[in-house]
């Protein structure tokens, strides 16, 4: 859809950032005059090219908002889709998501941006505000209503598991579907769990009670994407802070998450995953060694895992496919992920809740497979020093 012509800004901020702002971000403050129900911002940058970690010699800006207080935790942050959207709006009914519908409030608002690649290169940006331009909300894309048609596949051969994909991208960041849409998909690819893990978004969803039985369990989190790694917070509805790219502040924020009871994943420690920068950080309770297609250099994110097991400490295998696309491959993409490649299956008893797909998450009881087809391996634990005991059951 066209951007609508619009008469001047109320507001334009510009500036530059200098190549040792990179994987910085600056707060720029701004105010909103009393009353104004609905504020629209565009803006753009020089040399830009896209986020993709393999990309050079550009420069992706990121882009959030708050409203009020910029402090970690703070009630204040609106939202951040990253490079994603060039341009968003919040008014009192509707907005882009994952930003909030609310009335814009009369106070100062902020919002930080930096330079992720410039590589020896500057960046100069330009920001521009409307206040009241009138704008439509825009187009709702919802489609796939209805009972969604699930695959033939081969059940647990062992009762009480489920199977599902922890990690997944939606419009709540830089996914191109909504996040009834990705439930309904995951249906469709057989799986009995979806995790909603948006950048930074902390909006949250909460399934339709009428589709309960239809759709998948919904398990609520966030990726938290940070200049040194992104990790993976499942179980609360809240954001965690990731302007500061150091390991210290990575292992506070991923501590606090654990405190309140979320389970912490660090994602895709692999090359071009991006990588994991945060050496010795603890307050992890799981890696994902399985990201996306296996061939995806998955080979080094296990080694990874396999490295800290070997130090003494125990965290949990998990996979997640990081699906973005629901609506067609990305043709500059090597590959597209797909919904339930990998899958993860856990033992819940049979109980289809967030809180026991968590627990048994938590406690390990849990396995990976390429496809939620499998194949399934269980491994028993028997009493030492017998150590475990492999048993591979395939289709029946
Ligand atoms: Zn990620």
């Amino acid at each position: 859809m066209p951007a609508p012509t619009l008469p001047d800004p109320n507001v334009v901020l510009t500036g530059r950032f200098a190549p040792e702002q990179a994987r910085r971000y600056a707060h720029l403050p701004f105010t909103l005059p009393d009353g104004v129900g609905q504020l629209h911002v565009r803006y753009d940058y020089s040399d830009r090219v896209g986020s993709d970690p393999a990309l050079r010699d550009g420069n992706t800006l990121d882009i959030g908002l708050f409203a009020r207080g910029i402090a970690p935790g703070s009630p204040g942050f609106r939202g951040w889709s990253g490079s994603n959207k060039a341009a968003f709006t919040i008014a009192r009914d509707w907005a882009t998501p994952p930003l909030p519908p609310r009335p814009p409030r009369p106070r100062p608002l902020a919002r930080r941006a930096r330079p992720l690649q410039g590589l020896g290169a500057r960046l100069d940006y330009r920001v521009a505000l409307w206040f009241d331009p009138g704008l439509p909300p825009e187009e709702p894309t919802l489609v796939r209503r209805g009972s969604p048609a699930r695959p033939d596949l081969p059940p647990p051969a062992e009762p009480g598991w489920l199977r599902g994909d922890p990690h997944c991208h939606t419009l709540h960041s830089d996914g191109d579907s909504w996040p009834a849409e990705a439930l309904h998909a995951a249906a469709e690819a057989g799986l009995d769990f979806l995790g909603i893990t948006d950048h930074n978004s902390a909006t949250f969803h909460h399934p339709d009670p009428a589709r309960a039985g239809d759709l998948p369990v919904l398990l609520p989190g966030i990726e938290v994407t940070t200049y040194g790694g992104h990790w993976n917070c499942w179980g609360l509805e809240r954001w965690f802070e990731f302007r500061d790219p150091t390991p210290a502040a990575a292992e506070r924020a991923m501590r606090e998450a654990a405190a309140a009871g979320g389970l912490v994943s660090i994602n895709h420690p692999k090359p071009l995953g991006p990588p994991w920068e945060y050496g010795d950080a603890r307050g992890y309770a799981a890696i994902e060694v399985w990201n996306g297609p296996w061939l995806a250099l998955n080979s080094l994110a296990l080694a990874f895992w396999e490295e800290r097991l070997r130090r003494g400490e125990r965290p949990v295998a998990v996979g997640g496919s990081d699906t973005h696309r629901l609506r067609g491959a990305d043709p500059r993409a090597l590959y597209t992920p797909r919904l339930g490649q990998p899958t993860v299956w856990v033992q819940t008893g049979g109980a289809r809740t967030p809180a026991a797909i968590l627990a048994a998450l938590r406690a390990g009881r849990s396995f990976i497979t390429a496809s939620p087809a499998g194949p399934q391996l269980y491994l028993d634990r028997r009493a030492p020093p017998a150590g475990a005991r492999g048993r591979r059951r395939r289709r029946r």
